[in-house]
């Protein structure tokens, strides 16, 4: 084990540094969001020692064992008190259902609950943000960031990096069944791939996760742990950010809620919001900044009228097929009874490995569904475990999930504000399955599957397929089944999106557009998902490479600042806090 794992011990003493902060309401930056994103922010922005950071995180500390036990992913989908429980907007093009959509709510954000799995995209997903105007952002340009943010056991080389802040691991064990299906692949024709996030991603492998050691490696235990230690860094957990405060166009604090408590703090240098693809684009709009008629009509003055805040919301579909095996050696089986539950839970606490050192899925095939597509548009994963629904009981019978991920969905939606209420979920449209194209892809894509679940390798431990089952025989069966059952991979993106255009919410360096002072930084600036499962290879964990372009445009951004916080400040400041 590392320098960072991340067990319950350590909360109370990260208790204890918040202590030794002192009680300012005035710090240089003031980031929204204790998530993938916010904890790198708060290391990289605490480690010179010169600036003074806020931190506020809506939800609670991270020190339940299950949000470090790789199995937790499981219990978590549906546990309140970490997770916010979105569900969307009934889905036109899913038989009018409302998808979960879960979002972390806890230090460590969405990677405190995420499926641990480390898939950072294709470079031409970067390359193609490139190609919108995004400049720094081909991937030859991020790729020194996700090395700088590696830990990878495998050690360093030209893809990735050693002695980073971000665990990258194997699976610690092979099962039979991962292995079967990477045979499978090979067996359908694909190549072997040693790396999804080597060279290609195309063909059929393990998948590397975010783990230490058998224990989860979110960003609050890689890199919010040790800024924690830091005495220029607050962390106030359990405070809801309500609203960004403005000087004219100028950002220069944001209100709080603790409890029923309304606090505020001012920020000298920037207001860094990074509260994720649904929550950064409501807490813009709250602020009075995203479409003018939207705001009106909640009774919220309008300081900028921005139609693209909260819009474009992009985000993965999957189809998953569930399978009944022969033998008794899935995770179903494995916890059905007391015995079973302690057998593996003492196996784990002695050895950091079986089933609870899983993540979500084990390993993939990375293909290409329609023939027209240049690079794999579909993700087909086999996870060692089978549920009616997604975070509910798994099934009494041993049974697997294979799960189909549309790569590059072209179907948008949007996030919109029901209410004033800074409490009130906002609306979340992903508009699923909008496009024929995304239609097309993912019915052949869970085909494929299917194919690759029957070819002799895996088949030899199949008894049958249960859902959809072997009545299903045709692609407008296939696409219905989709509809009825298809759920979200919760990578969702592009809410404040990054771009050159009108529409566009933040420009290349993440500035919003038409503000000073004021930025977001987190997957809702991805202008598409693209092939990676953190929300593209930038969510929880390389989001380093995002952040670490901070390294260079904080010095931008603090040379411009300067001379405003010696003179133009404090006083200014002063009073529009009053006034707030
Ligand atoms: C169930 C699940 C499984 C996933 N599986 C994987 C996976 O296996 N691999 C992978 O790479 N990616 C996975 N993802 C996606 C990945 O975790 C996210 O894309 C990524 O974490 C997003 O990072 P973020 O910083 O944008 O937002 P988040 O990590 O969600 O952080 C946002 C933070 O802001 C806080 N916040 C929100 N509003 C406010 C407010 N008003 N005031 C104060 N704080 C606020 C939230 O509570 C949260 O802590 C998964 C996600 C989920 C939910």
């Amino acid at each position: 084990m590392g320098n960072e794992t991340s067990m319950p011990l350590f909360g109370p003493l990260a208790a204890r540094a918040e202590e030794r902060v002192p009680n300012s309401k005035t710090f240089d930056f003031i980031i929204v969001g204790a998530g993938s994103a916010g904890c790198v922010l708060a290391n990289r922005l605490t480690a010179s020692g010169r600036y003074r950071v806020l931190l506020l995180e809506a939800g609670p500390n991270n020190w339940h064992p299950w949000l470090h036990i790789p199995l937790g992913f499981g219990r978590l989908f549906t546990d309140r008190r970490y997770n916010w429980c979105y569900e969307t907007e009934p889905q036109p093009e899913c038989h009018n259902r409302n998808v979960i959509a879960p979002r972390g709510k806890v230090i460590g954000g969405s990677s405190s609950i995420n499926g641990l799995i480390y898939i950072r995209g294709q470079a031409e997903d970067f390359n193609h943000w490139r190609q919108l105007g995004n400049a720094g952002w081909s991937f030859d340009d991020v790729l020194p960031y996700f090395r700088k943010a590696e830990d990878n056991e495998r050690g360093a080389d030209e893809f990735h990096g050693s002695g980073g802040l971000l665990a990258v691991s194997d699976l610690r064990d092979r099962h039979p069944l991962a292995v079967a299906y990477v045979e499978a692949a090979v067996q359908c024709g694909y190549p072997r791939n040693d790396d999804f996030n080597g060279a290609v991603q195309e063909g059929a492998g393990y998948y590397q996760t975010t783990m230490r050691g058998g224990v989860r490696a979110s960003t609050a235990s890689g890199y919010l742990k040790q800024a924690r230690r830091r005495a220029n860094l607050k962390v106030v957990s359990e405070a809801l950010a309500t609203r960004v405060l403005f000087d004219g166009r100028r950002a220069i604090g944001v209100e709080y809620l603790v409890g029923n408590s309304k606090r505020s703090a001012q920020a000298n240098v920037e207001v860094i919001v990074a509260s994720g693809a649904f929550n950064s684009p409501q807490l813009l709009q709250l602020s009075g900044v995203g479409p003018a008629s939207l705001l009106k009509s909640y009774g919220i003055d309008v300081i900028v009228d921005a139609p693209g805040v909260g819009d474009d919301l992009n985000d993965h579909i999957s189809g998953r097929i569930v399978l009944r095996c022969k033998d008794t050696i899935t995770l179903n089986d494995a916890v059905r009874t007391w015995p079973g539950k302690l057998w593996h839970g003492s196996h784990y606490l002695l050895t950091r490995r079986g089933y609870l050192a899983i993540p979500a899925v084990s390993s993939a095939v990375f293909l290409r569904a329609l023939p027209t597509a240049a690079t794999p548009d579909s993700q087909c994963s086999i996870s060692l475990f089978s549920a009616a629904t997604i975070g509910g009981k798994l099934h009494p019978f041993p049974g697997v999930t294979g799960n189909c991920v549309l790569l590059r969905p072209e179907s948008r939606g949007y996030v919109r504000i029901k209410s004033a209420e800074p409490r009130q979920a906002p609306a979340i449209n992903p508009n699923y399955l909008a496009t024929q194209k995304d239609r097309d892809t993912i019915t052949a894509g869970v085909a494929e599957m299917r194919r690759i679940f029957q070819t002799p390798a895996m088949a030899r431990y199949i008894a049958e397929e249960i859902e959809p089952g072997a009545q299903c025989d045709n692609d407008d069966e296939l696409l219905d089944f989709i509809r009825h059952r298809g759920s979200a991979t919760y990578h969702p993106v592009g809410t404040c999106r990054m771009g050159q255009d009108q529409k566009a919410v933040v420009d290349e360096r993440l500035c919003v557009r038409g503000f000073s002072a004021l930025r977001v930084v987190d997957a809702s600036i991805m202008p598409c998902p693209g092939c990676a499962w953190s929300a593209a290879g930038i969510g929880p964990k390389p989001f380093g490479a995002t952040i670490s372009n901070l390294a260079h445009w904080r010095r931008q951004l603090l040379r411009a600042s300067r001379p405003l916080r010696r003179s133009r400040g404090r006083n200014q400041l002063r009073l529009t806090f009053a006034r707030a």
